[in-house]
């Protein structure tokens, strides 16, 4: 995160933080590719139009389809957001450690520890009724963490939260491996978990104010 505003139409897909068969035997490295070269590049696209499409209304004060523009800049826009904490969130199988100090104290004291976050969290990715996200998110205005789906990149998510830990479970995340097999991709996603990048996540989310952890 720079902190510089990013100007409409400017948005630019970020690169892996590692090659593409990085994440193997967990996913695949074709799986990886297509996800984010096609799949999280077209939301980055799709983005920058419709960001386009709305400079071009403001300036014809014609809002005849503001509804479908801001539809459109909801999904692509959480799209774009969502696979780029995605992508960081992982990283080598069974090299991603354990929860950092302040995620952890955070988990234990709101769902009583890390395992019962974690069984939550799995029935959470699971469950997700058809295209969807598990996001463990820190919420600004209870000052605290919290876990929701989210249906396609944008729905049933709680207002304000600042996703921490996100797993991507449309089938286009896991289909060439595991076909309709969601829960055995989730369990073995789990290896990936790049706990220190969470842990980075949370503290910036917060600005290092953890009354907990102190
Ligand atoms: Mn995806």
């Amino acid at each position: 995160m720079s902190g510089k505003p990013i100007p409409a139409g400017e948005h630019t897909l970020p690169a892996l933080p590692y090659p593409y068969d990085a994440l193997e035997p967990v996913i695949d490295a074709k799986t990886v590719e297509i996800h984010h070269d096609k799949h999280h590049k077209k939301y980055v696209d799709e983005l920058n139009n419709t960001e386009l499409a709305l400079v071009k209304a403001r300036g014809q004060k014609d809002w005849s389809r503001i509804t479908c523009l801001e539809n459109d800049l909801a999904f692509n826009g959480s799209g774009h957001i969502l696979h780029s904490v995605y992508w960081t969130n992982m990283t080598r199988p069974g090299t991603g450690g354990a929860p950092g100090k302040h995620t952890q104290s955070y988990l234990d004291w709101y769902f009583g520890g890390v395992e019962t976050f974690m069984a939550q969290f799995t029935a959470t990715a699971t469950k997700v009724q058809g295209s969807g996200w598990a996001i463990l998110g820190y919420n600004p205005a209870f000052c605290r963490l919290e876990l929701t789906q989210c249906e396609k990149h944008q729905d049933c998510t709680l207002q304000g939260t600042i996703p921490l830990l996100v797993c991507d479970v449309w089938e286009h995340a896991y289909y060439l491996n595991y076909q309709n097999d969601r829960a055995g991709y989730i369990s073995r996603w789990w290896t990936l978990v790049n706990w220190a990048d969470v842990e980075n996540r949370f503290l910036q989310a917060t600005h290092g104010k953890l009354p907990l952890s102190q």
